[in-house]
């Protein structure tokens, strides 16, 4: 018997409303420009005002709409980018999504879990590239139980080798019920992602095959809810690019947090805005693909309108339109990618992937230390911090947002050590002297006194005595 919700199912997507705001659309600058006020002075948007900003198309609206993300990303979160590698365990499904590589109809996908042993070596390969934090993916198939979930967690957590350890494990898996998510809470999991997909009704229908677990809406639609529930107060949101109008999924993933927000006086942490992928066996006619150009604009319609929550841009994207997109208020990607089940041991040339096994083709196959260098010319800080979540600051993205002097005292002093600590035990030659010429400028943006003072005596602790996990 499944535990009931104290607060009920709630259907908070209203499809007419959120059309209708859509359809009304006409750019109206001046109120945008009130908007954009709005948000610097770190007010979240209403669902309505996000629909104000969809309606955006001229060149000089556009151009004050990314510039107002741009700076809310640079005043507000400062050069951080944190780093992440994905880790699929098992890609057995029981559901039949008609976007997905793993669907079950698919025949010609080659089905692997991996064991124990075969996990252990892939994280041990993740952390030999330099990784802390890991999302484990898994399909979603009666194998993968909460149980066998928390086991995974654990297991991600135990494996270490020389200076290399996983500090934190996020989820992205079917989602639970409430005593499920009490399983993978104790293993000690950080973000619990589940996405939408299509919060519109009808095209949820459509993608979502009646006589699978993942055709009901609702179910999916509280899976967050069900997790504040079970006690988890960090989850991952997000809707799948492509399988309808943009601006709706926006107007949805933006009336997801706020019921959130109001529900349970937390958002969620992170927002994925994946694209469709080509994928094995993908033969879909998508009538609302998302071009490159209405992908920047739904990236920093979200920065503004959700600014407590972190953005998650996916090597889905390729090279170009990470560098183009990054500005706008991304906050986390991931780097040195493999999708394929055991992929980080396997060897294969460039670009290639094992499309039979894997759920989709990324776009940005670069090494991690590539991804690092690339970030490092662009002046961000890449970090592998996990602080927060571990000493029990939760909520971090509010009190980053709202708490003045957060960033510098915390995160950036972490992101720094953080990034010593790869420099030294993992990177090329050419990315060390990126990197340490980075700290060196971050560094003198710091007023002479303690706070300084004492990051410059980690970093030494870091490089001459080999002190690892100094956080703040
Ligand atoms: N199986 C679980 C589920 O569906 O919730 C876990 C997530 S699935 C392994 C990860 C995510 O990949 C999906 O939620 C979906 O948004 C995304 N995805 C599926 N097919 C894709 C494709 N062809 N291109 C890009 N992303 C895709
Ligand atoms: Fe299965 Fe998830 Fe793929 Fe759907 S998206 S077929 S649930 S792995």
């Amino acid at each position: 018997m499944k535990m009931e919700l104290t607060k009920g199912f709630a259907d908070f997507i209203n499809d007419e409303y959120l059309c209708s705001l859509i359809a009304d659309g006409r750019e109206d600058l001046p109120r945008c420009r009130e908007i954009f006020s709005k948000a610097l002075a770190k007010k979240p948007l209403t669902v309505e005002e996000t629909a104000a900003l969809c309606a955006i198309t001229s060149k000089e609206g556009l151009d004050e709409l990314f510039e107002t993300a741009r700076e809310l990303k640079r005043a507000v979160y400062g050069n951080r980018i944190v780093l992440f590698a994905p880790l699929y365990i098992g890609n057995y499904c029981i559901n039949d999504c008609k976007y997905c590589g793993f669907r079950r109809s698919l025949r010609s996908t080659v089905r692997h879990s991996l064991s124990d042993a075969e996990m252990t070596r892939e994280i041990i390969s993740l952390e030999n590239e330099g990784h802390k934090r890991l999302i484990l993916v898994y399909g979603e198939h009666p194998k993968y139980t909460p149980e066998f979930i928390a086991h995974t967690v654990k297991l991600a957590y135990s494996v270490k080798t020389g200076h290399g350890e996983i500090r934190r494990v996020n989820i992205n898996a079917a989602p639970l019920d409430i005593e499920g998510y009490k399983v993978v809470k104790a293993a000690g999991i950080g973000t619990f992602q589940v996405f939408q997909e299509t919060y519109h009704k009808q095209t949820y229908r459509l993608y979502h095959p009646e006589g699978s677990p993942k055709s009901d809406y609702l179910w999916r639609l509280n899976a967050m809810d069900r997790a504040f529930e079970g006690g988890i107060d960090d989850m991952g949101i997000g809707a799948l690019f492509g399988l309808y109008d943009w601006r709706f999924e926006v107007l949805g993933l933006v009336s997801h947090a706020i019921h959130l927000q109001k529900t349970y006086g937390v958002g969620p942490h992170t927002i994925s805005f994946p694209r469709i992928q080509p994928a094995n066996g993908l033969d879909l006619d998508l009538p609302y693909r998302v071009s490159d150009g209405e992908f920047k604009r739904l990236v920093a319609i979200l920065r503004i309108a959700v600014p407590y929550t972190g953005l998650i841009m996916t090597a889905r994207e390729n090279s170009e339109v990470r560098d183009e997109v990054i500005d706008f208020g991304v906050s986390q990607i991931d780097a040195g990618t493999k999708l394929e089940i055991g992929g980080y041991n396997k060897e294969r040339k460039g670009d290639e992937q094992a499309m039979d096994e894997e759920q989709f083709k990324i776009g940005d196959t670069r090494s991690l230390d590539d991804v690092i260098r690339w970030l490092l010319e662009k002046d961000y800080i890449p970090s592998f911090c996990t602080s927060c979540y571990r000493v029990g600051r939760t909520g971090e993205h509010f009190m980053e947002f709202a708490i003045p002097g957060f960033i510098k005292k915390f995160c950036t002093r972490n992101a720094l050590l953080t990034l010593a600590e790869y420099l030294e035990d993992y990177s090329s030659e050419r990315t060390k002297d990126a990197g340490y010429a980075l700290i060196e400028r971050e560094l003198s943006k710091f007023p002479d006194g303690d706070e300084k003072n004492s990051v410059i005596a980690r970093l030494r602790r870091i490089r001459e005595e080999g002190m690892r996990d100094m956080l703040y």
